[in-house]
């Protein structure tokens, strides 16, 4: 793989014009974002890629467009059915002449897209692995002309990935059977490894490797200690616009059902979803969630991959996940549409006993459960840091970004640090001469001088350490074990009980030859009354600095028109494109053409309906609105 540019064919500004032409007939975007002109040159002149974009990113248009400007059909492989039902949704509403092919489609839907291929009246043909490799696929394949074919989700070729699929091994053999077709593989996974990967088994090392920015800057990080979870995630959700969509995962089955039905009770539109459940409700749920607005999904980790919802205005951790990949993925499928998102995670020392305790069980080798550790600890690092969390993040996935973000809770709340080295030094001769078995709890209770009749029983009320920390109160000596577990100074003894055990690093920490810092974290400091909202106060709808009154009409008409074709509302139009119209207020089709998002097949479909919403904007009521300006005031509750 080399990343050079080699010089560009004659013609290749011609192609480029067109793809710029595309992008705003078609789709109605002004301008290309971030690397998307780059790749699109690049494949546009039949060179092969690889492109890392993070999810949201843009990718579909590096191959969608370029399957519009070379001559013939694009192939897109898809590991999942729901993703090539939303492109081939959201292509057929652009007018782009776009089909699929997977265990799903009708005999008769196939057999017409059957006839559309031997008439080359198809522009984009969405296939699964399996299907594209079955031989009678591949000779009909072979008798047409090919444009470009592209490898979505191209990590599922990585058995280093979470997403490994078999089926994408056999991708390998496109580079011989298809030598003159550009291949194009797109993924959100950056990671070294799985890069390497992907490149060898597709046969990809003559291309060139698009490495974006992984940046999210719209979504907004916010991390807490875990105090009374539910009442901290009541007071997230209060502060969100009632039309919001989110999703909320935990680690179980039992708490995802426990959580969306105690949900329910609180007011909120909640639905559960975990492969546990039978297949016909999980199915309701996740359509649902698509398709109508303002749902909050509560979810195992099962749910996610092959969601393209691009107005998920939350995603909310009630437990931690395994990594800073895992994290980001999940987080990831916030604001794809751009607009402000919040990704929100509580955590606590109960996570990581049971997280450790899942791996120590765990059948995967004594190396893979080294990495794992080390991945789960990177994550502690990011929920402990008093840094900035987008820097700790981006540093991770090998970026150098700015020290400060200002859209993460570390840069718009003051971290409180203090020098814990004393306090370290306490804990860690209590864990020691309590012999290395208790938990936190416990030792909570020796650095108190509390007793009970465990306390009595192992004569550990008789212990120099025993009331030497009562100059902290239990929630801060739970905060410094924890920290000394993330900061690597104690282990969790996951084979055991769970208690705390020395590393190689505690004695130096116990001599107090390293000064150890913590972070205070803003959950312990807050009065219990502040916390959580009576379940009413939600505002109706996220207005964006535009007028809530026309917004949300704007939203009722494109949900009426959904409903009508059977599709979810974001393919009609995204709601930045709602939020733009109602700003520029459009009284023309010109007007109307001008908004980002609005291409001609739309304008010709849509443009009248949404434009009458504005003739009969009379007076707009007041509303209870909430402009996400700054964000500060729903931090930290
Ligand atoms: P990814 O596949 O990388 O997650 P998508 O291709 O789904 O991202 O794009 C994310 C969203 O951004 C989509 O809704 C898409 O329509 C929009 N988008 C992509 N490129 C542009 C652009 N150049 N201008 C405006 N919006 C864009
Ligand atoms: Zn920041």
């Amino acid at each position: 793989m080399t990343n050079s540019d080699t010089a560009p064919p004659k013609g290749l500004d011609a192609l480029d014009a067109e793809s710029q032409g595309i992008l705003q007939r078609v789709f109605g975007y002004r301008e290309f974002r971030g690397l998307q002109h780059d790749v699109i040159s690049h494949v546009n002149a039949g060179g092969n890629c690889l492109v890392l974009m993070p999810t949201g990113g843009g990718k579909s248009l590096c191959f969608q467009i370029p399957s519009l400007v070379r001559p013939g059909l694009g192939i897109v492989v898809s590991p999942l059915i729901a993703l090539m039902q939303d492109q081939v949704s959201t292509l057929k509403e652009l007018g782009v002449r776009a089909a699929m092919l997977n265990s799903n489609v009708t005999s008769e839907d196939a057999a017409a897209t059957y006839r559309a291929l031997r008439d080359n009246s198809l522009d984009l043909l969405y296939l699964a692995p399996e299907r594209l490799m079955l031989s009678e696929t591949l000779t009909l394949l072979s008798n047409l002309k090919i444009g470009l074919i592209a490898i979505d989700e191209a990590h599922c070729v990585s058995q280093w990935g979470h997403d490994f699929r078999p089926e994408y091994l056999q991708l390998s053999i496109l580079a011989t059977q298809f030598p003159d077709v550009p291949r194009i593989a797109l993924t959100a996974t950056a990671d070294e490894i799985t890069r390497k990967e992907i490149v060898e088994k597709l046969s990809l090392q003559s291309g060139r490797v698009f490495v974006s920015n992984f940046d999210r800057p719209n979504i907004r990080y916010q991390i807490a200690l875990k105090d009374d979870p539910r009442k901290q995630l009541r007071a997230f959700l209060a502060s969100q616009p009632t039309g919001d969509a989110g999703i909320i995962y935990c680690l179980s089955r039992k708490k995802v059902d426990e959580t969306a039905a105690w949900l329910r009770k609180e007011g909120f539109n909640a639905l559960a979803y975990h492969a546990g459940m039978n297949g016909a409700d999980r199915a309701r749920n996740q359509s649902t969630f698509i398709n109508e607005e303002g749902v909050i999904i509560v979810a195992t980790i099962a749910f996610g991959m092959g969601i393209d919802k691009p107005n998920v205005r939350f995603v909310a951790h009630l437990d931690l996940p395994k990594s800073i990949e895992s994290y980001y993925q999940e987080t990831g499928r916030a604001g794809r549409d751009g607009l402000p998102a919040t990704a929100w995670m509580v955590y606590g020392m109960g996570d990581l006993v049971s997280l450790r305790s899942m791996m120590a069980q765990s059948d995967a080798s004594e190396q893979q459960k080294k990495i794992e550790q080390a991945k789960l600890n990177a994550l502690l690092g990011l929920c402990e840091t008093t840094q900035c969390r987008r820097q700790v993040l981006l540093r991770y996935f090998g970026e150098t970004p700015p020290s400060r973000c200002e859209n993460c809770d570390t840069c718009l709340v003051v971290v409180k640090r203090w020098d814990g080295t004393i306090a370290a030094q306490k804990a860690l001769s209590t864990v020691f001469r309590t012999g290395q078995r208790f938990g936190a709890g416990y030792l909570c209770m020796i650095l108190r001088g509390e007793t009970d009749e465990r306390v009595a029983r192992f004569g550990h009320d008789q212990l120099s350490v025993f009331g030497i920390g009562k100059d902290l109160n239990d929630k801060q000596w739970l905060s410094v074990l924890r920290q000394l577990v993330a900061a690597g100074y104690l282990n969790v003894d996951v084979a055991g009980y769970g208690g705390l055990m020395f590393t190689d690093k505690s004695k130096e920490a116990l001599k107090g030859s390293t000064q150890i810092f913590f972070r205070d974290d803003p959950t312990l400091l807050i009065p219990s009354k502040e916390k959580g909202r009576s379940k009413n106060t939600r505002v109706r709808v996220a207005n964006y600095g535009a007028d809530t009154e026309i917004v949300t009409r704007l939203k009722e008409l494109r949900l009426k028109l959904a409903k009508e074709q059977r599709i979810p509302p974001y393919i009609i139009f995204h709601d930045s494109t709602l939020v733009e119209m109602a700003k520029a207020k459009p009284k023309t089709l010109a007007d109307m053409r001008e908004i980002s998002g609005v291409g001609d097949a739309k304008l010709a479909r849509y443009g009248e309906q949404f434009l009458a919403v504005f003739s009969d904007s009379s007076s707009p009521t007041p509303d209870r609105t909430m402009d996400r300006g700054p964000l500060v005031r729903t931090i930290a509750r």
